[in-house]
Order: C-alpha cells, then structure tokens, then sequence
C-alpha cells in the first residue's frame, strides 16, 4: 500500500513535463506595455545541450531569467525537473511559492552570465564554497572538498586563494562555472558566457563547456559560438521578436534553415 502511494506521488510530482528536464509551456513576459516573450514552447531532455541564438533584443536573456524564475512569467508555465516553477502542486491544487520557497527551487537550477559577478572580497575558494555553504549549510570543510575538485575540472586548483581581480577574463568566467556547479545543480543555464571576453580567451572557457557537456550535464546555452553550437549542441532554437522562430539538429539549421528570418540571421553572423 505504502508503495502504491509512492509510485502514485512520483507520477503526479512530474505531470506535464513527459520524462523531459525543462519544459516551457506558452511561456510570455511582458514589461509594462512591452511584450519581450509571445509564447515559447520548448522541451530540454535530460543531458541535453541546447543552444540559443537570435538577434540583440529578441528575448535571450529574459527567457534563460524566466527558466531560472528570476523574472516571474506573465503566462504559461515551466517545469524544471518536475517541479512547476513559483507554484507548489498540492492535492491537484496549485499554490504560489514564497520569495524564499522560490529561491530553494532556483537552488537546483546553475547560472552563469556574461559577466562573471563573482564576489570581489572573496577568494577563488570563498566564492565557490559561499552558495552551498549559506543556502544549503553544507559544512564548510565538504563543501571545501567539493569546491577544489571543481577548481581541479575547470583548470584552475592552484587559484584558490587568489582574489578575482587577479585573475584573467577567461579565468574569472571559469571560476563563475565551478561556483554553479558547486550546487551540483542539474540544468545549467549560459548567457553568453563568452561575450565579454578577449577573443583569445574564449576557448578556454568553451572547453569547460565542452567536458561539462561531455559528461552529461544539461544545458541551455545562448551564444554567438556557431562552431560550438554546431560541435556541442544537440538542438539549436532561433528566437527572434519573442518566439521560436525554428528548432533543430545545429548543423541542418546552420547549413539549411527553413526560415527567411533565421537565414538573414545567419547571414549576417556566420
Ligand atoms: P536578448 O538577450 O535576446 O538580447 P533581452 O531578453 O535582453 O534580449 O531583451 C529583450 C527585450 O526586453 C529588449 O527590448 C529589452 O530592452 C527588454 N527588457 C529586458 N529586460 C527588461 C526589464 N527588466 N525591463 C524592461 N524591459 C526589459
Ligand atoms: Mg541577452
């Protein structure tokens, strides 16, 4: 008996997402008058790569804030690992979460964005160990271990007493990944990560990305990198003016887009 009702809560915990990791049912945001996203509807399995291109002010950045419930949707849903975003799903009733039950949600969900934001008063090590150890009270000496395995994957152990200012661009974006993943988050979420950077530092951190991808995490990447888009990506999405314009395999969309917009897209950045 007792199992049947497990089985029975599992099944209910993931209603709507079909097995997939995100999904992004009619999703709109609108700022005041302006109407930023029109209805996106997208499903990200689990361990899949997606990248996201299309024009400055199409909608990018607001979208990955909308998945991560930093911008709170104007209407749809999203699902993130079974779990509706800002809703509480109870006895089929739906109750709105709290600014700090949202944040316990967002904790599973890791972000990095253009500019790396790391904390300028703390250590390499202090930024990586500062989320699990405040939000989720993981003691200091675990999530130590943990922070220099991580500084280890992103090429940087001997960095983890030196202060981010000190560090190079592609440096400080690598450290920014460790950070996220030292909340062993299960979906990733990248806005640009490489945008701000040298030219000659961007590889570097797109090999972080590349062994994260590698090793299974999934991950929803906004960026201008064609050939990691193509190389990495196992979907690419073209937004343009707030909706999904086409979707597909990176290198048919690349080569072969069935669009006019994403074709003049293309034209202008390949
Ligand atoms: P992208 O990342 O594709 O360049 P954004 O999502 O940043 O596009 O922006 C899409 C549109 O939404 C732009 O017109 C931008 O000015 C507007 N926008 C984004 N955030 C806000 C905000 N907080 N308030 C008002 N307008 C916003
Ligand atoms: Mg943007």
């Amino acid at each position: 008996m007792a199992e049947e009702n497990r089985e029975h809560e599992d099944v209910n915990a993931n209603d709507g997402t079909d097995g997939a990791l995100v999904v992004a049912e009619n999703v709109h945001k609108s700022f005041g008058r302006l109407e930023v996203l029109k209805g996106i509807d997208l499903e990200v399995r689990r361990g899949e790569v997606m990248c996201i291109i299309g024009p400055s002010g199409s909608g990018k950045s607001t979208f990955l804030r909308c998945v991560n419930h930093l911008e709170k949707l104007s209407a749809g849903r999203l699902w993130v690992n079974g779990e509706l975003m800002g809703y509480r799903q109870k006895r089929g009733k739906l109750y709105e979460l709290r600014d700090s039950e949202i944040s316990a949600q967002r904790s599973d969900i890791g972000m990095v964005f253009q500019r790396f934001n790391l904390f300028p008063h703390l250590t390499v090590l202090g930024n990586v160990i500062e989320a699990p150890t405040q939000v989720k009270r993981v003691p200091k000496a675990e999530a130590t271990e943990l922070a220099m395995s991580l500084l280890e994957r992103v090429g940087l152990p001997d960095k983890a007493n030196t202060y981010p200012e000190q560090l190079s661009g592609g440096q400080q974006q690598r450290v920014a990944i460790a950070r996220a993943l030292a909340m062993e988050p299960s979906l990733m979420l990248f806005d640009e990560p490489t945008s701000a950077l040298d030219p000659e530092l961007v590889g570097e951190v797109l090999d972080v990305m590349r062994d994260l991808a590698r090793a299974g995490m999934t991950m929803m990447v906004v960026t201008h990198e064609m050939g990691f888009a193509r190389e990495v990506g196992d979907s690419l999405v073209f937004m343009d003016d707030g909706v999904v314009v086409e979707s597909g395999v990176p290198s048919e969309v690349l080569s072969d887009p069935r669009h006019e917009r994403t074709r003049a897209f293309l034209s202008k950045v390949l």
